[in-house]
């Protein structure tokens, strides 16, 4: 029999109405785990009966959970609060959010199975998106607290791939690896990609000539625009594939298949992904922008039942791909926080807006977006930062990158700044490119 382009070829060609049953099955199953073992949810389900829900829209009689009332559980019950079904001693494993908002870092707990379901999960995208045994991994990771590629090394393990762990190396020594074991694959954040790429040019690599042939992107919005995931394949002469995870669920809940439809698709029967107005919080349709509620049904340690995740989306549905799978797709995949959009003089901005149009100059290095108030107006400036060999004409350059600034943005003046060489911070994890230098908002109260 030939070799299935799918990880789960029974599920991922399921009806739509046999995979909502599926889902409903695993929901209240889910429900009646949690209410048995986790204190929060005994209380916050105390009128919930698991059989009760006759369909999926008896999801939406459920509470939301949010990040602030988890940090809350843990500031009065720690260090784990109260959501977990599991105390320390029944865990194998604690990791934390990279702890960049809020009152501190959640922490979340997985036991043995729920790892083996972490890995589970990475393989439908790394198998989705062409990885198979005999490949050779090289995962640009730290290997630390934050969660990460730490269930993609166990996918890949777990298919039968020889992995390299780029643990605690330098840049250069990671690009150095990449080559000499001859990885196919390369794991890594989207701004890490061009990092290492940038590395290799400096050193006199040529990644294109490398045995790589597809990287897997995670951990950030910017895999999945447009114009930065071309400029990574066009640097490494590899395809790039976008995934999404958190921490709060442990692993990734969309991946890219090879079909590459422009967005991911969500692996439905192991969470159900609503789609709401941040504001009214009701359901939108399909095509519409909101903010993903996420339910999960494979971590035990952690039940996850709406979970208000301030993520933006569009769903559509999985015919937009011809993949055959029947799993919906996030067009553009995650596209970024709710939260993340900055209002300018009246006009809004979005960093992923931003950076789809800067990236369309691969003469440009690095760039960053400053936001500040000059007596009772807002500024907004791009600095950007190019590359040392760029021949271009930064007159030109500018002027270009104002003109279609303010084309995409209501004609809002964009200032333009060139920043020097290395100037600019890299990342290797969650790049914070855009700097909010206002106090409060016009109108807020001080
Ligand atoms: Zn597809």
């Amino acid at each position: 029999m030939a070799e299935s382009t799918y990880w789960n070829p029974k599920i991922e060609t399921l009806e739509r109405p046999q995979l909502e049953a599926l889902q409903l099955a695993k929901l209240r199953r889910q429900i009646a785990w949690a209410k048995e073992r986790s204190p929060w949810y005994r209380r916050a389900l105390a009128d919930i009966e698991p059989e009760s829900l006759r369909s999926l829209d008896d999801l939406r009689t459920l509470p939301m959970l949010t990040r602030e009332q988890w940090m809350d559980s843990q500031f009065t019950h720690p260090p784990y609060g109260e959501l977990p079904t599991i105390g320390g001693a029944g865990a194998i494993r604690v990791h934390t959010t990279s702890g960049t908002t809020g009152k501190g870092p959640l922490r979340a707990l997985d036991s043995r199975k729920d790892w083996a379901w972490i890995a589970e999960m990475w393989a439908y995208g790394i198998w989705g998106c062409g990885v198979r045994p005999g490949d050779t991994a090289y995962i640009a990771f730290g290997y630390g607290s934050f969660i990460g590629f730490w269930g993609l090394h166990y996918s890949m393990e777990k298919i039968g791939v020889l992995n390299v762990p780029g643990g605690a190396q330098t840049t250069e020594a990671r690009v150095r690896q990449i080559v000499d074991f001859g990885a196919t694959v390369v794991a890594s954040t989207p701004t890490y990609a061009l990092r290492l790429a940038q590395e290799a040019d400096a050193l006199g690599i040529d990644l294109r000539g490398s045995a790589v042939s597809r990287i897997i992107l995670s951990g950030e919005p910017a895999g999945s625009i447009p114009q930065t995931k071309a400029l990574i394949e066009e640097q490494w002469g590899a395809k790039a594939f976008d995934t999404a995870g958190m921490t709060e669920i442990g692993t990734i809940m969309v991946f890219e298949c090879e079909h590459q439809p422009g967005g991911t698709h969500i692996i439905e029967d192991h969470v159900i992904e609503e789609v709401i107005d941040p504001a009214t919080l009701a359901p939108v349709e399909y095509g519409q922008r909101g903010e993903r509620v996420v339910t999960s049904f494979g971590r035990g340690a952690i039940p996850l039942l709406r979970y208000r995740t301030g993520d933006l989306v569009c769903k559509v549905p999985a015919s937009t791909c011809q993949c055959g799978r029947v799993f919906d797709i996030y067009e553009g995949g995650i596209l970024g926080r709710v939260d993340d959009m900055k209002i300018i003089r009246g006009t809004n901005v979005y960093p992923r807006a931003i950076e789809a149009i800067v990236r369309e100059y691969s003469e440009v290095d690095e760039f960053q977006t400053v936001i500040t108030r000059e007596g009772v107006r807002d500024e907004i400036t791009l600095r950007v930062e190019l590359k040392g060999d760029a021949a271009s004409d930064w007159d030109e350059l500018s002027g270009t990158l104002h003109r279609r600034l303010a084309q995409a943005h209501e004609g809002l003046n964009f200032r333009i700044e060139r920043a020097g060489a290395g100037e600019l911070p890299r990342f290797e994890l969650k790049a914070k490119r855009t700097i909010d230098k206002r106090e409060a908002p016009i109108g807020a109260p001080s």
